[in-house]
């Protein structure tokens, strides 16, 4: 019996670019690429032509950095074939998934760069004027990174040279200049804006996406910390795309954060729930039942967005887990704890203090990590109040007066090691 397809799903960003055919049942794929013109060729067995297929056709964006155009055809019986036409030469994964949540099977192409996106280099972008990082990308000339902080396919060589080397937004500084004390660059916050792409995150009653709305809030924090003397911020997506818990650890790690926020919105089952929380990391056990089970859902988050569980990232979040140090829990109880008292001003506060569970995403072992509930969004009312550019900017100021109150009284983990 020939499987059929669901449904076709594009997700096109500048770090790669993800495929999802979902279908009723689990099919095999294989894949190879071509040269002069780059092409990906991925052949499904057990599966016919249909128009759900064919939309795939339309669903490519002009804008799609990786992807040019899709042809699609029934190459044998029970195979059908399709060809990406790429506008650059990619480093394919092709995995599949089995069901969760909403979803039936998946089969997913993520379309990732030859070249590993380095994320100082979109740090260095955007501050090509001052360049306030100048030592730190000094630093990563002088120290080219031997691991991308994005998954690789077992046996792909990395290029060593990180692509920073070719961008001009690093002067050339007298060697006298290339070890600056640390406390003379900005503080650096990472913002992680939960889920995207294939993981909505909770939705509202009303249809509001958790992945649409915590983007939008970190965007907004993001532009409040970049107009603070000595303070920038970095998203660890800035797109509706999905980025493995652990890649966002590590690349939070590989920036040099001082501070990790992953912005979320609560759900429950009961409309009436409401209110803010703050979590911080355990590593024995959680503080309540509420704090263990949202930890659980949260992470599930990988399993919905979909990780490609064959590659090597499995073992990368273990290590992870196991330098985790008390230094980094002990601040992160105090910025949360700052961030909470500020959030309390505006909103009712789910949780009167910061909780602790085991949120793989605040793993990282030497920067103080909170993740912030900022409102229920299954609650009618907070789900209003979330969609509302007012409220979010009022959260984001919120946050903003924690996060520099806690740096006020602390000079952040890193600068004291
Ligand atoms: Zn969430």
């Amino acid at each position: 019996m020939a499987a059929t397809i669901l449904a076709v799903r594009t997700w096109p960003a500048d770090e790669y670019t993800r495929v999802t055919l979902e279908m009723d049942s689990e099919l095999k794929a294989e894949h190879f690429t071509l040269e002069n013109p780059n092409r990906l060729v991925v052949d499904i067995d057990g599966l016919s032509m249909s128009s759900k297929l064919d939309d795939l056709v339309s669903k490519i964006r002009p804008n799609d950095p990786y992807i040019a155009s899709v042809r699609i055809g029934q190459n044998r019986p029970d195979v059908v074939r399709m060809v990406l036409d790429l506008k650059q030469p990619i480093a394919p994964q092709v995995f599949t998934l089995k069901p969760i949540g909403e979803y039936k099977y998946r089969l997913v192409l993520d379309l990732y760069p030859q070249v590993a996106q380095d994320p100082l280099v979109a740090i260095a972008n955007s501050f090509q004027d001052e360049d306030p990082l100048a030592d730190v990308l000094e630093n990563l000339a002088q120290n080219p990174p031997s691991t991308a902080p994005v998954p690789s396919v077992e046996g792909q060589k990395l290029p060593t040279n990180p692509p920073i080397a070719s961008k001009p937004t690093a002067p050339p500084e007298p060697p006298a200049m290339a070890a600056p004390t640390p406390s003379s660059r900005p503080v650096l916050v990472a913002l992680d804006p939960g889920h995207g792409g294939e993981d909505p995150g909770a939705i509202g009653p009303r249809g509001t996406r958790e992945k649409d709305i915590v983007l939008s809030i970190a965007r907004r924090l993001k532009k409040l910390i970049d107009a603070q003397p000595n303070m920038r911020a970095y998203l660890t997506r800035d797109n509706d795309y999905f980025v493995p818990l652990h890649v966002r650890v590590q690349k939070a790690r590989r920036v040099k954060a001082d501070l990790f926020i992953s912005i979320h919105a609560d759900a429950w089952i009961k409309p009436s729930a409401r209110g803010s929380s703050i979590y911080a990391l355990s590593q024995n056990g959680a503080t309540s039942t509420t704090a263990r089970l949202l930890a659980q859902k949260e992470n599930n988050a990988d399993l919905i967005g979909g990780v490609n569980l064959g590659s090597h990232n499995k073992q990368v979040a273990k290590v992870l887990l196991e330098l985790s140090t008390t230094a980094q829990i002990n601040d992160s109880m105090k910025v949360g704890g700052n961030v909470l008292s500020e959030i309390g001003k505006i909103n009712r506060l789910h949780k009167k203090s910061v909780e602790r569970a085991g949120f793989a995403v605040l793993k990282a072992p030497d920067i103080p990590s909170i993740l912030v509930e900022t409102a229920f969004i299954s609650n009618p009312e907070e789900e209003r109040l979330l969609r509302s550019s007012s409220h979010q900017d009022r959260i984001a100021r919120a946050m903003l007066t924690g996060i520099t109150g806690y740096f006020a009284s602390s000079p952040g983990l890193a600068r004291r090691a």
